[in-house]
């Protein structure tokens, strides 16, 4: 385990058969319609790839570039930023957004709308993990793995100042990390 690793929460066995549980709840969902998925990266770059492999469901791929949070910060600036938009057409389409984590719920909350707002036709929520105590805004995944506590996550996909996202577990990091940061500015 990586030293600055307080505890594992999930192993890769785990994530797997929650995604794999995730993926036939989807299929069953939309049967034979073609859908769009959005990932949004950075944070749902390996949840996405490793659940849209394994979805029957026929769909068309985009992804968003989306930041809440500063490099070094553990906690949303509440400032959402679409860096990079869908370049797809989602008029009248079936959108399904796939994201790491839903803490506060702002950037779900402004691509949910923003995307409503370009024309789709539906847009629906595939999350892996939810830290639902530090809610801002009434927004809820149609599909989620974890329920987690308020403790900030880093490993597949997660990162911390960009470091740790190729970790194949989620795991806790240790505050001494973010801590000695906060003290250097
Ligand atoms: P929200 O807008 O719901 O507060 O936060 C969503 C974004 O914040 C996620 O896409 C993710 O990038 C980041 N985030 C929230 N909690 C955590 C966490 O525990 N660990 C990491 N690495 N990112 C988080």
């Amino acid at each position: 385990m990586n030293s600055d690793i307080d505890k594992i929460l999930f192993n890769k066995e785990e994530i797997s058969k929650k995604t794999q549980k995730l993926a036939n709840q989807i299929d069953c969902d939309y049967g034979d319609e073609e859908i769009v998925t959005v990932g949004i990266l950075r944070g749902a770059l390996f949840f996405m790839a490793d659940l849209l492999r394994i979805l029957n469901v026929k769909l068309l791929t985009d992804v968003m570039v989306v930041s809440s949070y500063d490099e070094s910060d553990i906690v949303s600036s509440g400032k959402v930023i679409i860096q990079k938009d869908v370049s797809i057409d989602i008029r009248n389409r079936d959108v399904l957004i796939v994201e790491d984590i839903v803490d506060t719920g702002l950037t779900l909350y402004h691509v949910k709308q923003h995307l409503l707002d370009n024309g789709a036709k539906s847009v629906k929520i595939c999350t892996l993990l939810d830290k639902p105590t530090n809610r801002k805004v009434e927004i809820t995944s149609d599909y989620n793995g974890f329920i987690i506590p308020n403790n900030f996550v880093v490993g597949y996909g997660l990162g911390y100042a960009n470091r740790y996202r190729n970790l194949d577990y989620i795991g806790i990091l240790k505050p001494e990390v973010y801590q000695s940061k906060e003290n250097e500015s």
